[in-house]
């Protein structure tokens, strides 16, 4: 979890005259939160179904290893064959290609076949990383997004080595939905949060929704920032997955370049009004390292961003910085490392 709403539980979130409501369930591999301003109690509970249906569906669908629709698009690409997608997942799929190749293709969906390398696919992390030749053999295939052919409603690959892997950008895509969903249901004010990974819409009464991002070590707050209107806040960590072997950390978040995790950061928080641009934004400024984020981030129209090092250095952009607050010093950082 990357970010926390600073509201503690759930009962002492509520509002005394009961304006907030809150729902959460789990979908997606996380718990996924929803806090509503001023919405009645019938609205919330359709709401409430509607989200959780949606959200069920994604979740069956956008499994890369699973029998749902991206399993079946990933094994007939393995197979050479041709895949009619449905509405839905074409819709995914286009809608991630503008990241990938504003990111020079840094985030890359297509990277499903090193994911699985390193063992990241499943629930009980790996032991050890995987053999230098098998990354090798992977480089040496270089399975890209943009291998994906579409005619006519049919999916394929020119390189069978694609395997679609939406783990980057799948939950800012969720939550943008979401929020259109809440949205045609009238409701105004609301904050969707999956994981730590949010977008907020209106505000909390007469005040901005506020929210704290949390240190990459330990369980503290590093920060606050408030948001009101419509806007995102997205952290890639290098927390969420990982192991160690022989005391080196290997997590989940890979540079498609070496094979390898992204080595130079412990987070990075995007915020940005698209919950899904803003996902694959904190993954491919985190591949991208510190010589390169910034014009990575310039061409993927991102202006918002705070990334904090793997030696506990905290960077900023200069509009990040305007209004973040209550950032802790460096050396708490890698002081709350030892704990
Ligand atoms: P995030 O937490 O949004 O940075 O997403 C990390 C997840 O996306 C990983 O668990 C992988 O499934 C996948 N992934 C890892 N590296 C990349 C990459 N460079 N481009 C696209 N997806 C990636
Ligand atoms: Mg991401």
């Amino acid at each position: 979890m990357a970010l926390t709403l600073l509201c503690g539980a759930l009962s002492s979130c509520e509002d005394a005259d009961g304006r907030l409501r809150r729902f959460e369930f789990h979908a997606l591999g996380t718990l996924i939160e929803v806090s509503l301003w001023d919405v009645d109690e019938d609205t919330a509970l359709v709401a409430e179904r509607a989200l959780i249906a949606d959200f069920t569906r994604a979740q069956r669908d956008w499994q890369p290893w699973g029998d749902g629709a991206l399993g079946e698009l990933n094994r007939a690409i393995r197979a050479r064959r041709e895949y009619r997608a449905d509405a839905e997942l074409k819709a995914l799929i286009a809608a991630a290609q503008p990241a990938y190749r504003s990111s020079g293709g840094l985030f890359d969906p297509a990277i499903g076949g090193l994911v699985e390398l390193w063992g990241f696919h499943r629930e009980a992390p790996a032991s050890a990383p995987p053999p230098a030749q098998a990354i090798n053999a992977w480089l040496a295939r270089r399975p890209v997004y943009a291998d994906l052919k579409f005619d006519n409603g049919l999916v394929s690959s020119g390189n069978p080595a694609v395997w679609l892997d939406f783990g980057a950008f799948a939950k800012g895509y969720a939550i943008d939905r979401a929020i259109e969903r809440l949205r045609r249901l009238g409701i105004r004010n609301a904050i969707v949060n999956a994981g730590g990974d949010l977008r907020a819409i209106g505000a909390r009464g007469n005040r901005p929704w506020r929210i704290g991002i949390r240190q990459p070590r330990g369980a503290g707050v590093m920060a606050s920032i408030e948001i009101a209107g419509d806007e995102s806040l997205v952290t890639s960590g290098d927390y969420e997955r990982f192991f160690v072997h022989d005391g080196v950390r290997y997590h989940h978040i890979l540079d498609p370049r070496t094979g390898y995790p992204a080595p130079a950061y412990m987070s990075v928080t995007v915020a940005h009004q698209s919950a899904a641009v803003a996902d694959a934004a904190a993954t491919a400024l985190f591949v991208a390292g510190p010589s390169a984020w910034r014009p990575v981030a310039a061409a993927m129209g991102i202006t918002q961003v705070m990334l904090v090092g793997a030696d506990g250095r905290i960077e900023m952009t200069d509009a990040m910085a305007a209004r973040i607050q209550r950032l802790s010093a460096p050396q708490d950082i890698a002081a709350s490392e030892a704990r």
